[in-house]
């Protein structure tokens, strides 16, 4: 929900500007919140803007998007009173009157140009970061994504329900405003191919490709990983693609996490009837954010726990129904998380026009080169941590971007 203009500055007037702000230690990107609150507090939207945007190149992005409740909020010591400073709805709201109203302090880039050229690949949250970084450190700076359009996961999964893809066009247009350039549709095959005409490399691709069952019958049509679902489906509510996914009545999502409940409320605000996500755990044991769960009960998504698919069933090519065996919790091994077993002989089938499977993701083959093990790059090239961890967010993706480039920074003039 986007507060209105009252609604922002009462949340910032709640605020008890905490000597130690724990709120800023919470964030990954390290925003002042306490700072921005106070210039909220005060009216000076034009500095809590510009101090957000210092450090988080998708300040209004972060706002919507980020689990506030995990991160900052949740280190808020307003909380022990009553109730948390709504610190996402706040920076949303300064961003969006930003962009909408001005003025805005563009990126400073002051010495642009006037040290060495670095690559960037990867125009998705961290990419952006890194080349943010970078420009105001005075590289020349070049994006590289295979994308049509920049954003990354943001524009490519996360549906448009969730943030103003608006907020997201500008804040990238900033970026390129810096004098940043932008290759998109072009894949780099190898960042070191890069090094022959960069001084170095921030590798910023990604989570890998999303991992697959490897079950009889995923080949089925109208099977989709989530990847390719989620890509559909942002594309053509962008309309940006004519590609519209055929889903049928009844859609079932495969897994437990925060893109399991994507998929399924997606498949829900593109008219599908009847939606029903398949966990082999209980709902306390869903790895999504119990927010997102509740948000996907209250839409009339329809879940079946300790239940795990074995085989997808299919009739002329096309997947009908999904069968699956009953799973009971084991917690005698002592592990954090029970272990699901199989409830003998209770096979059942779970009828459905279309599935997607949305279980989690491969290691970059940046990252992991199975079967051989991590790999290990020279100092020019820069990965950023967010490709080692899937299932992370957008904050921590700049987070990285940032880190990335600080490195480089360091590589570049000081040779460490
Ligand atoms: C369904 C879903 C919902 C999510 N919801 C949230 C949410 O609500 N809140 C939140 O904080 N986070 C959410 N996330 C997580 C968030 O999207 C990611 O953490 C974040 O996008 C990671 O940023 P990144 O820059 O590391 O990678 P990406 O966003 O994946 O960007 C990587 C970019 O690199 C490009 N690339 C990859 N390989 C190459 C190559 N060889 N050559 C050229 N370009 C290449 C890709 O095209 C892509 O544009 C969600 C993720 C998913 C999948
Ligand atoms: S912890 Fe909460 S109350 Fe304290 S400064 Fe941060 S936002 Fe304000």
């Amino acid at each position: 929900m986007n507060l209105s203009e009252t609604q922002a500055h009462l949340e910032a007037s709640r605020c008890l500007f905490c000597h130690d702000a724990p709120c800023n230690e919470a964030c990954p990107a390290g925003v002042d919140v306490a700072g921005f609150l106070r210039r909220v507090k005060t009216g000076n939207l034009l500095g809590a803007d510009a101090l957000i945007r210092r450090d988080n190149v998708l300040s209004e992005v972060c706002g919507h998007l980020c689990p506030t409740e995990e991160l900052c909020a949740s280190a808020c010591c307003r909380s022990a009173l009553d109730q948390p400073i709504d610190i996402g709805g706040v920076q949303a709201y300064v961003a969006r009157h930003s962009r909408v109203h001005g003025p805005i302090r563009p990126i400073s880039a002051v010495g642009h140009g006037t040290r060495e050229h670095v690559a960037v690949v990867g125009a998705g949250p961290a990419g952006l970061a890194a080349a943010k970084r970078l420009v105001e450190l005075g590289y020349r700076v070049e994006v590289f994504d295979r994308n049509k359009l920049p954003g990354g996961l943001v524009t490519y999964a996360i549906s448009s329900h969730k943030y103003d893809k608006d907020g997201l066009s500008f804040e990238i247009g900033l970026v390129e405003g810096a004098g940043v350039d932008f290759h998109l549709e072009t894949e780099v095959e190898d960042p070191l191919d890069l090094l022959e005409a960069f001084d170095a490399v921030v590798v910023a691709a990604g989570w890998g490709r999303p991992a697959t069952l490897g079950l009889e019958g995923e080949d089925l049509a109208h099977v989709y990983d989530a990847g390719t679902f989620l890509g559909c489906v942002c594309a053509w509510e962008s309309d940006k693609s004519p590609t519209r996914l055929t889903l049928g009545d009844t859609l079932l999502v495969v897994g437990g996490g925060n893109t399991a409940i994507d998929c399924a409320l997606s498949a829900k605000r593109q008219g599908v009837g009847r939606v029903v996500v398949l966990y082999r755990r209980s709902l306390e044991e869903m790895p999504a954010w119990k927010p997102e769960i509740h948000r996907a009960l209250d839409e009339g998504v329809e879940f079946e726990h300790l239940v795990q698919p074995i085989r997808f069933v299919g009739q002329g090519g096309r997947v009908t129904a999904v069968e699956c065996i009953r799973m009971q919790l084991d917690g005698s091994d002592g592990s954090k998380r029970p272990t699901p077993i199989p409830v003998p002989d209770s096979q059942f089938l779970v009828e459905g026009d279309s599935v997607v499977v949305a279980v989690g993701y491969r290691g970059h083959r940046w990252i992991v080169d199975e079967p051989n093990g991590p790999i290990f790059w020279p100092a020019e090239v820069q990965v950023c941590q967010a490709m080692a961890k899937p299932a992370g967010t957008v904050v921590e993706a700049v987070a990285s971007g940032k880190s990335a480039a600080d490195q480089v920074h360091n590589h570049l003039s000081e040779g460490t």
